[in-house]
């Protein structure tokens, strides 16, 4: 049978590289459902509709239908692609901009639901595994297999530090520690699905563990 898994966990613990490897090994679809809320917000952006962490709701309620996302898989750069309206935003999505204001757009309920209605849309069939905030809670109540995956602040500061650095990105460790820390305090606080863990999700804390020993862990639980 095609499950549905559910990771859900606090930013930059590394979900999505977990639920990407695991979708290779198992030959799942992975979805990226934080990579949505980053396109709204890239779009936000764009057509100025965020000014001193204030979102002109009423508008984005106007040009919300005007936002398409797709995503794709590109072979040569063996990478998972995000597209707005057709264009490659992957990298955009990706910036410190985008992190900094990424949960002003994901506390609004009708960008959530709009979200959640396209989540379920592409997880017909099952067969995914995709990560998020809300997935195990809200999108996918009824998931066979719901994972939360944590780890230490610090642990998870110093990844995403490397990972902007790999990218030409120069930001202090710092920036970055408050930066995961706000974005854990507005996730855990918002009225809008805040992250908890779902009653019948397994705790993951990857902290100490290697990529390998992370994978293998999920797929024993797949096989209980
Ligand atoms: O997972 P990622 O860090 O890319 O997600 C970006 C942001 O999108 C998170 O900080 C969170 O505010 C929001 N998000 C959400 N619900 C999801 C996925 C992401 O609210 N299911």
């Amino acid at each position: 049978k095609k499950l549905i898994i559910a990771i859900d966990g606090h930013s930059s613990c590394g979900k999505s590289t977990v639920a990407k490897d695991l979708a290779k090994k198992i030959n799942y679809t992975y979805i990226d459902s934080g990579a949505m809320y980053r396109v709204v917000t890239l779009f936000a952006m764009r057509n100025a509709l965020i000014n001193n962490e204030k979102v002109d709701e009423n508008k984005l309620s106007h040009l919300i239908d005007q936002v398409s996302i797709s995503f794709q898989y590109n072979d040569e750069k063996q990478r998972h692609e995000t597209f707005l309206n057709g264009e490659l935003v992957e990298d955009e999505i990706r910036s410190l901009d985008v992190s900094n204001n990424v949960s002003l757009i994901a506390k609004i309920k009708f960008v959530r639901e709009k979200m959640v209605a396209f989540q379920r849309e592409l997880s017909k069939g099952g067969g995914v595994i995709m990560d998020g905030r809300d997935i195990g809670t809200v999108v996918f109540p009824n998931a066979e297999l719901k994972i939360f995956m944590t780890a230490d602040v610090e642990v998870r500061a110093i990844r995403r530090y490397k990972e902007l650095k790999d990218k030409g990105e120069e930001i202090s460790l710092d920036d970055i520690r408050e930066n995961v820390k706000k974005r854990d305090f507005i996730d855990e606080n918002r009225d809008e699905s805040p992250l908890r863990k779902a009653e019948d999700a397994i705790v993951l804390n990857n902290s100490k563990l290697s990529k390998e020993e992370q994978l293998d862990w999920i797929v024993e639980r797949m096989n209980e």
